[in-house]
């Protein structure tokens, strides 16, 4: 099969830090799926694991972690999908299942927890393995490409909107507006909340007026409101300090991403006072994995998904780390 591998970290648009070529097809380990990958969206975790942001966890790692698939082989007496199935692989791929944090309901924060296309391979690849218990059902309604953004974009999104603790017809900021936020930003306005979007990038400005949003403006800029709830998708630790300005009294940031520049020094008065809160998000709970998938069949999201050929996935990564599309983009082998 053809597969990528990530095997000298570095930034996408300098020396080559990924392999593309022929390899056997994974075999699946005890309890685990094989399957047939249709699609695998390119998110900006992969971003950081190719670039080296985030620490090696698996030398030559395959990434993606947005993968839909076709069941090719279940294991002995497994009694979930069946071959042929179509189900999703997300970011997390494996918790102890013991610990006090999965067994108080948060897997996210499991210490032993272990992530799809960082400790183990992804699917930047024609085929994929992965523990049946971890495989999510997929909605019905959306194609292949349309499905991919949401596993992980999707359901982080609706994690740090959770996170976030909008109120009922509350008032929500969303800063950076790509693959995530679009889709965060159609369960909140589905639900009856009022959103602005703060982007520098004017094709995601257009996009989020279209798709419904209140008011659109510059990445830093001031919005029209005092915010209940906001969320930063951008992976820029300056824009704290506008999000937390914007925000009323009472009001919760939720960092949406798994990697942040550093914040600037906070005024307390400008910034905190008045029990603004400040939340980071990990990763997800299968249940909210689940939980998002239902809601996306109960909403019609719109995905906005740009289609790259597997063998440009280094392509689809400079464009993302350039901002050259909005939404997101999905490597088709
Ligand atoms: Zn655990
Ligand atoms: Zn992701």
């Amino acid at each position: 099969m053809r597969a990528w591998r990530v095997t000298r970290p570095g930034p996408i648009g300098s020396a080559a830090p990924l392999w593309f070529g022929e390899e056997p097809v994974p075999v699946p380990g005890a309890g685990e799926l094989l399957v047939r990958v249709l699609c695998c969206g390119v998110c900006r975790t992969d971003l950081h694991v190719v670039e080296g942001d985030l620490p090696v966890h698996r030398r030559g790692v395959t990434p993606g972690h947005e993968v839909v698939a076709e069941v090719v082989s279940v294991p002995d007496g497994y009694g979930g999908a069946a071959v042929g199935d179509r189900v999703g692989i997300p970011w997390l791929r494996q918790t102890c299942g013991v610990c006090r944090y999965c067994l108080r309901g948060a897997e996210n924060l499991c210490p032993r927890s272990g992530y799809t296309g960082w400790d183990a391979d992804g699917g930047y690849a024609e085929f994929a393995t992965v523990p049946a218990g971890y495989a999510l059902p997929l909605p019905a309604g959306y194609s292949d490409e349309e499905l991919a953004p949401l596993l992980c974009a999707g359901v982080i999104g609706y994690h740090a909107l959770v996170r976030a603790e909008l109120p009922e017809n509350g008032v929500l900021g969303i800063y950076g507006f790509g693959g995530s936020a679009h889709l965060t930003a159609q369960i909140a306005l589905a639900r009856g909340a009022r959103v602005h979007v703060m982007t520098r990038d004017p094709a995601a400005r257009e996009l989020a007026s279209a798709l419904g949003a209140a008011s659109v403006q510059g990445a830093a800029d001031a919005p029209p409101e005092p915010l209940d709830s906001a969320i930063l998708f951008a992976p820029v630790g300056e824009l704290v300090l506008p999000a937390m300005a914007a925000l009323d009294a009472g009001g919760t940031l939720a960092i949406a991403g798994i990697h942040l520049t550093d914040i600037p020094a906070l005024n307390y008065q400008r910034h905190l006072f008045r029990e603004r809160q400040i939340r980071s998000v990990t990763s997800n709970t299968r249940a909210q994995a689940r939980e998002f998938l239902t809601l996306a069949q109960r909403y019609p999201l719109r995905v906005s998904a740009h289609r790259y050929p597997l063998e440009r996935a280094d392509r689809a990564l400079l464009d993302l780390s350039l901002g050259r599309f909005d939404g997101a983009a999905v490597l088709v082998p």
